[in-house]
C-alpha cells in the first residue's frame, strides 16, 4: 500500500453504527447517517445501511449522486440547502432536502413538477447557533407557502445546533422545536413525520431527559466515524474511537538540532515562531502536509511528538523511539483531520 493512506476498518464502522442505531433507538429516535466526511463513498455508506442505517444524509449532491450510482440502498437527503445552479439535480438524486429558504423550495417544486416527482422538504428553523434555519417569526409564512407547492411534500421540521456558534442543545430549545411543530400541525391540519433535533452534539441530551417530545431523528456523523460526541468531545461508551487511522512514512530521519541557525523570520505560512533549545533530538520527516492534512487533528499512535508541518512535510520529534527512512507512522484523526485527508486526492482508502 502506498503510503499516505487512511486504514479504514469497517467492521469498528459497522459496530459504532449498529450500537448508536440501539442507544438512540431505545429513545425512538432514527439515525440519519451523514456520510459528508467519508465523501459519500459507497463501501463506508453500504456499511451503515448493513449495521441498520435506512435513511443517508450529504451534504454534497456529487455524492449522494456517487453513492445512487453506486446502487447503495437508502434513502437520500441533502443536508446542506440546494444551491439554485444544483436543484434539477437534487430532486433526480435526491429524497429529500433541508432547506431555509422559499426561493429555493419553490424552484425544487417547479423541477419536481417537470420529473414527475415529489420532493421531500424538511425545514430547518434557526433556534440559535445562527447557521442555516428560517427565524420563528417567518416559519409560519414559509409553511403556509410551502404546502401550497405541488411539486413538494413538507415531511417535517429540523435545526441545526453546536456547529458554528456552539449553542448546546438543551431541553429548553429542543421542547421550543416540538411546540412548534404541534403548532403549526394544528394551525394548518398536517402530520410532521420527522423532527430533526440536531447532530452528534445532541448525545447528552438524549440521555439527560426523560420527555424527548417530538424529536423522533438525529444526524449522526462524527460520533459513528469518531467514536464521540461533539458537545466536550467525551468518548461515548461502547464505541470504538480508531475506526479510521492515518498511515503515513518516514522519509528522512536525522539527528538535528532543535534551534534553527540563522536569523528566524516567517515560515512558508507566514508565521514566526519561537523554538525552544532542547538540545539535539532525532527529527524525523513524513511525506505529509498541510495540503493533505488538518495538522493540528493528528494524534501520533506512537511514543512521538509532532514538531510542525508545511505544506508537504510532517516533522517528528522521535528521539524517544526512533523511526528510519520507509518506517510507517500511524496518527489518530479527529473530524476536521479525517475530512482534509478524505478530500486529498494524494491520501489513498485502504479497507481492512
Ligand atoms: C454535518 C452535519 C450533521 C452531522 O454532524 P456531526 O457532528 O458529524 O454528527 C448534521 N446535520 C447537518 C445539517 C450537518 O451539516
Amino acid at each position: 500500500m502506498n503510503t499516505p493512506y487512511l486504514e479504514i476498518d469497517l467492521a469498528k464502522i459497522f459496530s459504532n453504527t449498529q450500537k448508536l442505531v440501539e442507544m438512540f433507538g431505545a429513545r425512538n429516535i432514527d439515525i440519519t447517517g451523514i456520510t459528508k466526511v467519508a465523501l459519500g463513498e459507497p463501501k463506508i455508506a453500504n456499511c451503515l445501511v448493513s449495521a441498520g442505517i435506512v435513511s443517508i444524509g450529504e451534504s454534497r449532491i456529487a455524492n449522494i449522486k456517487r453513492m445512487r450510482q453506486a446502487g447503495v440502498k437508502a434513502t437520500f437527503t441533502l443536508i446542506r440547502t440546494p444551491s439554485m445552479t444544483e436543484i434539477d439535480d437534487v430532486v433526480k438524486y435526491a429524497n429529500a432536502s433541508l432547506n431555509s429558504e422559499l426561493s429555493i423550495i419553490a424552484e425544487l417544486s417547479d423541477s419536481a413538477i417537470k420529473q414527475n416527482k415529489i420532493h421531500d422538504v424538511v425545514l430547518m428553523v434557526e433556534m440559535g447557533d445562527l447557521r442555516e434555519g428560517i427565524l420563528k417569526k417567518d416559519l409560519d409564512e414559509t409553511i403556509d407557502k410551502t404546502i401550497q407547492l405541488k411539486g413538494v411534500n413538507l415531511i417535517g421540521l429540523g435545526t441545526n445546533l453546536a456547529c458554528f456558534s456552539g449553542v448546546k442543545p438543551s431541553k429548553t430549545n429542543m421542547d421550543k422545536l416540538s411546540l412548534l411543530a404541534e403548532t403549526y400541525e394544528k394551525k394548518y391540519h398536517i402530520k410532521f413525520q420527522i423532527i430533526s433535533g440536531g447532530n452528534s452534539a445532541n448525545f447528552e441530551w438524549l440521555f439527560a431527559n426523560d420527555d424527548l417530545g417530538r424529536i423522533n431523528n438525529v444526524r449522526l456523523g462524527e460520533s459513528i466515524f469518531i467514536g464521540k460526541e461533539t458537545l466536550s468531545r467525551k468518548h461515548i461508551e461502547g464505541l470504538h474511537l480508531n475506526a479510521i487511522t492515518l498511515v503515513a512514512g518516514v522519509i528522512e530521519s536525522k539527528t538535528k538540532p532543535s534551534l534553527p541557525e540563522g536569523e528566524v523570520g516567517q515560515d512558508a505560512f507566514g508565521i514566526t515562531t519561537a523554538f525552544v533549545d532542547k538540545g539535539d533530538m532525532l527529527r524525523t520527516i513524513l511525506a505529509i502536509g498541510k495540503q493533505d492534512v488538518h495538522v493540528p487533528g493528528l494524534t501520533p499512535l506512537s511514543d512521538v511528538d509532532i514538531i510542525g508541518s508545511s505544506s508537504d512535510h510532517l516533522i517528528l520529534d522521535a528521539t524517544r523511539s526512533p523511526l528510519r527512512v520507509g518506517d510507517q507512522v500511524r496518527f489518530s484523526l479527529d473530524y476536521a483531520a479525517l475530512l482534509s485527508c478524505m478530500t486529498s486526492p494524494f491520501v489513498a482508502n485502504s479497507f481492512v
